[in-house]
């Protein structure tokens, strides 16, 4: 059973072309969603919440994003911190409470990590990590799109500790907003994805007290549940809400068709082969996609390991996800024609919003890089 109600979604969607015009926060589709308790959704029932699965959040995700793609786009982020604090409670890291408890608590999650040029993404920071002496950090940098800027209450975010003899470590931690140390620049002034306000974030000094640091470990692609927690769930909650902006645009193209004529052959578009076998096409390149986010996330859920694999399969299922879903949207635009080139038309939101998922991590490059090495292996000297 659905945990979002298609009323609820109704009212999400009747608001997301304003917001979008307007280039706004959605603070009103923000308290209907915590009013609705997807806040918790995602928490474990013995934590007081939802306890929907990896696999069926996603599939919340993916109706939101047919609704409104920038609002679920930002609440993903949320929705991602809230996964791996399960994770994390699951993979004896018992630091997971302290964000499964805060969502139950009504906290909103933002997500700090991007950093400006550092493609590196979850595998080092260029942010400072600077030791409290008792067990505790303060942070020092730029992260870049931070979505939900005017609303999270708690953040998480990593930096570099250079500190001690035994090399650098991205340290983890949760931030709260109350505790201050930070400061946005208002730059979100961007093509698509407009309601997330993804502004930059300038850490000043912002303090996490020892109990809210979630790891110190070696920077890469780590076994440390922490950052395969993030980057399973990042991944794979990514490619869920891009589907939706694909299996939208798919919607919207076969109803227009219905009503848009040829004067040519005196019939609606619907009628035409070309046309049907545009919309077709659109609709099976989308179709691929959810079985695969289904599949990895039972995968997650139920605790497979599959080895090396996993962090390339992870980074493909968000790019199956990202283009198909770009190829989607081009396709229903060509089946409605000029009118879907007007900003009054839903299309060329999605359009917009779409093109977001191209550069999202993981982007081709670090995915073909992935699967290169696990093919492959290292590049080595001839
Ligand atoms: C809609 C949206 C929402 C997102 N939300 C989040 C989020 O909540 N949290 C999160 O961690 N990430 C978020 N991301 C960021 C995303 O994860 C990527 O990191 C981001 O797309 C940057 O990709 P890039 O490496 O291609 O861009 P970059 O090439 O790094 O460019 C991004 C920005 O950094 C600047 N920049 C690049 N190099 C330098 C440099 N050397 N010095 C100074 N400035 C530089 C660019 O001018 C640009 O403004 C979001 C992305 C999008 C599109």
């Amino acid at each position: 059973m659905a945990f979002l109600s298609d009323e609820l979604l109704a009212t999400i969607h009747g608001r997301a072309a304003e917001i979008d015009a307007q280039n706004r926060f959605p603070f009103e589709d923000l308290a209907d969603l915590k009013e609705a308790g997807y806040f918790s959704a995602f928490v474990p029932r013995e934590y007081g919440g939802g306890g929907l699965s990896l696999e069926e959040i996603a599939a919340e995700q993916t109706r939101l994003a047919k609704a409104a793609p920038g609002t679920a786009l930002g609440i993903n982020m949320h929705q991602i911190i809230v996964g791996l604090g399960a994770y994390l409670v699951a993979h004896g890291n018992p630091r997971g409470e302290l964000i499964l408890h805060s969502a139950v608590a009504g906290e909103l999650f933002g997500f700090g990590i991007s950093e400006p040029g550092n493609d590196l993404v979850l595998f080092g920071s260029i942010s400072e990590a600077i030791p409290d002496g008792n067990g505790g950090y303060s942070f020092n940098g730029v992260k870049i799109f931070n979505s939900l800027a005017p609303a999270w209450t708690r953040l998480l975010t990593f930096g570099r500790d250079d500190s001690g003899d035994d090399g650098p470590h991205s340290v983890f931690a949760i931030l709260d907003r109350a505790d201050g140390g930070f400061e946005f620049k208002d730059d979100w002034d961007t093509v698509g994805m407009r309601a997330t306000q993804s502004q930059t974030l300038l850490l000043k000094g912002a303090h996490a007290p020892e109990a809210q640091i979630l790891t110190r470990t070696i920077p890469g692609p780590s076994k440390d549940p922490v950052v395969f927690g993030i980057f399973s769930h990042f991944e794979i909650l990514l490619a869920a809400t891009y589907a939706g902006v694909g299996e939208r645009a798919v919607e919207i193209a076969v109803e227009h068709v219905k009503t848009r004529k040829s004067v040519k052959n005196n019939t609606v578009y619907a009628n035409d082969p070309d046309i049907r076998w545009r919309i077709a096409e659109a609709a099976l390149i989308m179709n691929s996609v959810g079985p695969q986010i289904r599949e990895l996330a039972r995968d997650v859920d139920n605790g497979v390991d599959r080895g090396s694999a996993w962090m390339p399969q992870l980074s493909a299922v968000k790019n199956a996800a990202a283009e198909a879903s770009l190829r989607a949207v081009e396709q229903a635009i060509r089946a409605c024609g000029g009118s879907s080139y007007f900003n009054r038309n839903e299309l060329s939101r999605l359009y917009r919003d779409v093109v977001a998922g191209i550069f999202q991590p993981s982007d081709q490059e670090s995915l073909h890089g992935a699967w290169a090495n696990l093919l492959l292996g290292p590049v080595r000297d001839a």
